[in-house]
């Protein structure tokens, strides 16, 4: 609110509160029979923040796509003049900050439309902040309510911009018509294709990173994350569902009933179904709902039946139409529900918010880790992307739970990154580090297992003492000079910062080798992969070495600049086993029947990590693209059998034979399964008859056990330990063990005619996470990471995602050797 308007508001504050318009007012159609656009959605915020002196309204961010991230506080005059002193109070309370306070005004944070095509709650943001505004003062007196009417607004406005262009007039109710039939790859994720709703912890994300930045500042004591489930689901709100965190507090579970049970006043009294406790569980900590829990808040997702099928109107399977209209009507009154509650059990809230804070009695101490710095670089990141405290140890000998041997251990800690559990941010520190996470039940909606030294290919291990560490951050600067006359530069091969400083070098059009051999200089030693950069290739380049100077400081990249190419043993520069980097043309498929989400994580990689350049090439342009000028195809997770006709399957087919080199991630490996010169073949594992013989048994399975009984089959996202033949340039750069993120019981033998890089030989070791006992035995024997050979090029399988939601670090190395090594 500007000067001129707080005088006038003064003197006629009656005049003032008349300008307020509602939505409908403001946007020339009822709420519910038209889908607003992000822009609009902003803009009706702005005018109410104008328009009142109990809103203050500000941008936090900016999308990919440059469209505008905001969030309002809503609360009394009163609280709004001492809103920084309510802040830090709550962070005071919480110990995140040094000083005493009693707060006693509630948080409550709204975040609307993460899905990008669950529209109706962007709808519901604008409906909420009216009403409150104009029929539920009261609730401010003791609240602060911060609302985000838009985490997601590219996914948002894609879904929107299609519905608005396609809607028939008046709406067709028909599930047939193509209002109801959202195109590849559909509002939900956000530009590259990320499910922010899965990204809160790893904060890949600009959406997330810059939230989170916000939400630290505040720590509220409730979350709201309002979502859209099927058609045919009517309303889901809290409590949650089994499997809880271990960590979940008592208070913050009976809270949730509170909640749920104030919720369902309000939907009894309408006559409106709901469900609660059955699905939605509590357990993977990079939800909407699960990050607040461990940040000490009372963490809910409310899911309104509709998505992106639902448009302005639907006839469900049951012959009820559900409306926008009511979905919004529904959005509307849990969160008034909520802030209801939150406002009448302030003072407790505030009391149990500081009491989380205290953690004294966690299993866990410290966790203490070594490896490669670029990784443990990469940690530290996202650790201060959430204000989690951790530093290095001085030295001495630590014992505790080893990640490598699952046993007790004792390691030096020596410059160790030690992460603790005595910070405010505790509880949030255990439930990433531990080893394995605890389950009530094996049946829930996501992974079960994160455990981050395994993501990160970190060593190290979790101690019930507490480990003493020096805050300050250890940085050796990276300050090469120019040798202008050695025979070449050295560089070595172990993280993905090292690729993306290839990818660097390439589009500065440096010519680089790398060394197939263990290579040996003046005493110095470098792994397979290293990269040599001579002279000799860069001869025409009268800028060499000033160029390379500054690429190597700016990336933090040691150079050993070598006098002689004479090795001290056999692999000199000009050798046999160092190749010639070419800059590699890569191409990688998208759009129906390839997974969104896997292609996003992909395309993420390749444009904003190693930031190297690829063509995406739509699945139904594959008859029609010259693939001689391609080195290098991608065919991320993808039902293939299904979009790949016999013509498409043999143009790739020849196109490797003639030395393409394709690379097939998760499920797309199975186009090649028993296909003839691919030598892929499924896994019959041993225990396959065994498994029969139970199945015949099965029928005397009672129904109601049947859901538990198919957990046996299951694998919901487990860590597994898998042997690297890291002389492979596939694995160039990694140790000769990787611990592997496994989405699902898929089994490839090993092949007979090629290389066998990342395997399980013998029964297959999970070290965290759940496996259902005959998705384990079936895993006996089987592939990870393999490269066919098929004519002159070849076909590397990718059993396992290794860039699962960008979080899964250690397995993006494997990407930049499948590019620019294997052939
Ligand atoms: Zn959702």
């Amino acid at each position: 609110m500007n000067r001129f308007l707080i005088i006038l508001f003064l003197i006629f504050p009656v005049f003032i509160f008349a300008q307020l318009k509602s939505p409908a007012e403001f946007l020339g159609y009822e709420i519910g029979t038209h889908f607003s656009r992000h822009a609009d959605v902003v803009a009706y915020f702005e005018h109410v923040a104008e328009n009142s002196s109990l809103v203050q309204y500000s941008d936090y961010g900016i999308t990919n796509e440059r469209r505008r991230l905001t969030y309002a506080i809503i609360s009394s005059e009163e609280n709004l003049k001492n809103i920084e002193k309510i802040r830090t109070d709550n962070l005071k309370n919480a110990g995140i900050i040094s000083g005493n306070a009693n707060p006693e005004k509630a948080i409550v944070w709204l975040s609307y439309n993460v899905h990008g095509n669950e529209a109706s709650s962007s709808e519901a943001a604008m409906n909420t902040i009216y009403k409150l505004l104009t029929e539920h003062q009261d609730y401010l007196q003791n609240t602060v309510i911060i609302m985000d009417p838009g985490v997601n607004p590219d996914g948002r406005d894609r879904y929107v911009n299609w519905y608005n262009q396609v809607q028939a007039k008046p709406y067709n109710t028909s599930q047939d018509a193509t209002e109801h039939k959202e195109p590849w790859p559909s509002g939900r994720p956000n530009h590259y294709l990320f499910d922010l709703n899965r990204d809160w912890m790893w904060a890949s994300q600009v959406e997330t990173q810059q939230r989170l930045k916000i939400y630290n500042q505040w720590m509220p004591h409730l979350h709201v994350d309002f979502h859209e489930q099927f058609i045919n689901n009517p309303y889901y709100f809290a409590p949650g569902a089994e499997p809880y965190h271990e960590i979940i507090t008592p208070w913050q579970r009976d809270f949730q009933h509170q909640i749920g049970k104030n919720n369902a006043k309000y939907f009894d009294e309408n006559g409106w179904l709901y469900f609660t406790r059955e699905s939605f569980d509590l357990l993977y900590p990079s939800y909407g709902d699960t990050y607040p829990m461990y940040m000490g808040a009372i963490g809910m997702t409310y899911e309104q039946a509709g998505h992106g099928m639902a448009g302005l109107g639907i006839m469900n399977d049951e012959n009820i139409e559900l409306t926008l209209v009511d979905r919004v009507a529904h959005h509307t009154t849990t969160g008034l529900s909520t802030i209801e509650v939150a406002s009448k059990q302030a003072k407790t809230l505030n009391s149990e918010f500081g009491k989380f804070f205290q953690n004294d009695n966690l299993k866990f101490k410290s966790f203490v880790l070594k490896g490669n710095a670029d990784k443990i670089k990469s940690l530290t990141e996202m650790l201060d992307r959430h204000d989690i405290k951790y530093g290095f140890a001085d030295g001495g000998k630590v014992k505790g739970f080893s990640y490598s041997t699952s046993k007790n251990a004792t390691i030096d800690a020596k410059d160790a990154l030690v992460v603790s559990t005595n910070q405010p941010k505790g509880k949030m520190v255990q439930v990433l580090f531990e080893p394995t996470t605890s389950l009530s039940t094996p049946i829930t909606y996501d992974i079960t297992a994160w455990s981050l030294p395994y993501a990160f290919g970190l060593d190290g291990i979790a101690s019930t003492s507490l480990v003493p560490a020096n805050s300050t951050v250890k940085k050796s600067a990276v300050s090469n000079i120019a040798s202008p006359n050695a025979a070449g530069y050295i560089a070595k091969w172990n993280s993905l910062q090292d690729a993306t400083f290839l990818s660097e070098l390439l589009k500065n059009n440096i010519k680089v080798r790398f060394s197939e051999k263990e290579l040996g200089f003046n005493g110095n030693s470098f792994g397979r992969g290293s990269l040599i950069i001579t002279r000799s290739d860069n001869k025409t380049n009268s800028e060499f070495d000033t160029k390379l100077i500054e690429i190597a400081n700016r990336m933090e990249r040691e150079l050993y600049a070598s006098p002689t190419s004479y090795a001290d043993e056999l692999t000199d520069f000009g050798s046999q086993y160092v190749h010639l980097i070419k800059n590699k043309k890569v191409a990688m498929l998208q759009g129906a029947g390839t997974s969104s989400l896997n292609y996003g994580a992909l395309w993420h990689f390749f444009e904003t990590q190693l930031k190297y350049p690829i063509t995406s090439i739509n699945t139904e342009s594959v008859g029609r693209v010259k693939w001689s000028e391609y080195d290098v195809l991608i065919l991320p997770e993808g039902n293939y059998n299904s979009i790949l006709n016999d013509d498409n399957f043999k143009i790739l087919e020849d196109w490797v034979s003639q030395g393409g080199n394709l690379i097939a991630i998760g499920n797309a490996v199975a186009l090649f399964e028993g296909k003839k010169g691919f030598d892929l073949n499924k896994n019959a594992s041993e225990n396959d008859e065994e498994k029969e013989d139970e199945a015949s048994d099965k029928n005397l399975i009672p129904y109601a056990e049947r859901e538990m009984e198919s957990t046996k089959d299951m694998i919901t996202g487990s860590i597994f330990k898998v042997k690297l033949d890291n002389t492979h340039p596939l694995a160039f750069g990694y140790d000769d063990t990787y611990y592997s993120m496994k989405l699902g019981n898929k089994s490839y033998k090993f092949l007979e005619d090629g290389y066998n890089v990342g395997y399980i030989e013998g029964d297959a070791v999970s070290v965290s996470g759940f496996t259902g006992e005959h998705a384990k035995a079936s895993l006996k024997n089987s592939i990870v990471f393999a490269q066919a050979k098929k004519g002159s090029g070849s076909v590397v399988y990718m059993v396992d995602d290794v860039s699962f939601r960008s979080f899964w670090q250690n397995g993006k190395l494997f990407l930049a050797n499948a590019v620019f090594f294997v052939k």
